[in-house]
């Protein structure tokens, strides 16, 4: 493509499912409005909810899903020889995510709930970082299409993208929410980075933390004002534990 009279690659992307919902994906699939201008930027060589294209000469690799048996392990190290660039996109393959939820109980039991007699191949969630180096890490549950095609634009200009570093309170302000907190609802939204704008506060939900912490989350502060609202500890702990997003501040 030309951009101000300079002709651009147009880097060859894959979009590849582990363990997960596959909503990330469905953000971008969804996205009839500007699949289109995507398309033109980008070619899609692997992406198999979209397309029965299955090339392995992609330079962009966006990852979703946490990684849970050995054969995606052995997927996910294929994908990273191959990848430039690899995106660990979405709650699931950036902290765990819900997935992770099931870590609580032993994996037998686990099992056996949901699978009863049946044999499945499980193991332990891992995110993407627990397995191969990630160089940028879409977040959110699910992720948002106008960050997705931000981060491709970034990419395609070779421009690192930048998160926010500072909280979701920040964008909730900025939007003249009042906050949940004052109505007696539990919010993560000080420990979390923003990026969302504030789209559960905005719509009367607390945050959940699905887009992982902010830089210098203060937990400790939260966990006082969370206890002097009177939020059981059960409570804080199904919140901050929903998304494995805080396991490294909580501890
Ligand atoms: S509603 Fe949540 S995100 Fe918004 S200001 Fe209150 S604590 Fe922060
Ligand atoms: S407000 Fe919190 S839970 Fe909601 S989308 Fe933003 S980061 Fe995720």
């Amino acid at each position: 493509m030309k951009y101000l009279g300079i002709t651009l690659e147009r880097p060859k992307i894959g979009v590849f499912d582990f363990t997960g919902c596959e909503g990330c994906q469905l953000q971008i699939a969804n996205k009839e409005e500007t699949l289109t201008d995507l398309f033109g930027l980008v070619e899609v060589v692997n992406f198999r909810e979209i397309s029965s294209e299955r090339r392995n000469d992609y330079e962009v690799a966006f990852v979703e899903g946490s990684i849970t048996t050995d054969n995606e392990v052995a997927r996910l190290k294929k994908i990273r020889i191959q990848a430039k660039i690899l995106v660990a996109m979405g709650a699931c393959a950036c902290l765990g995510g819900v997935n992770n939820l099931r870590s609580r109980f032993p994996l037998p039991d686990v099992v056996k709930e949901v699978y009863g007699g049946h044999p499945v191949d499980t193991g332990p969630v891992r995110k993407v970082t627990e397995v191969v180096p990630v160089d940028i890490e879409l977040p959110g549950c699910p992720i948002s299409k106008p960050e997705f095609e931000w981060v491709v634009r970034h990419l395609v200009l070779g421009i690192e993208p930048q998160f926010p570093k500072y909280p979701v309170c920040v964008e909730c302000k900025q939007r003249l929410n009042s906050c949940v907190l004052d109505m007696g609802m539990m919010c993560l939204g000080p420990i979390t980075r923003a990026g969302c704008n504030a789209v559960c506060p905005r719509n009367r939900f607390g945050c959940w933390g699905c887009r992982g912490p902010s830089d210098e989350a203060n937990f400790k502060s939260l966990m006082e004002i969370l206890g002097e609202r009177g939020f059981s500890e059960e409570h804080i702990s199904e919140r901050i534990n929903f998304f494995n997003a805080f396991s490294g501040l909580s501890q």
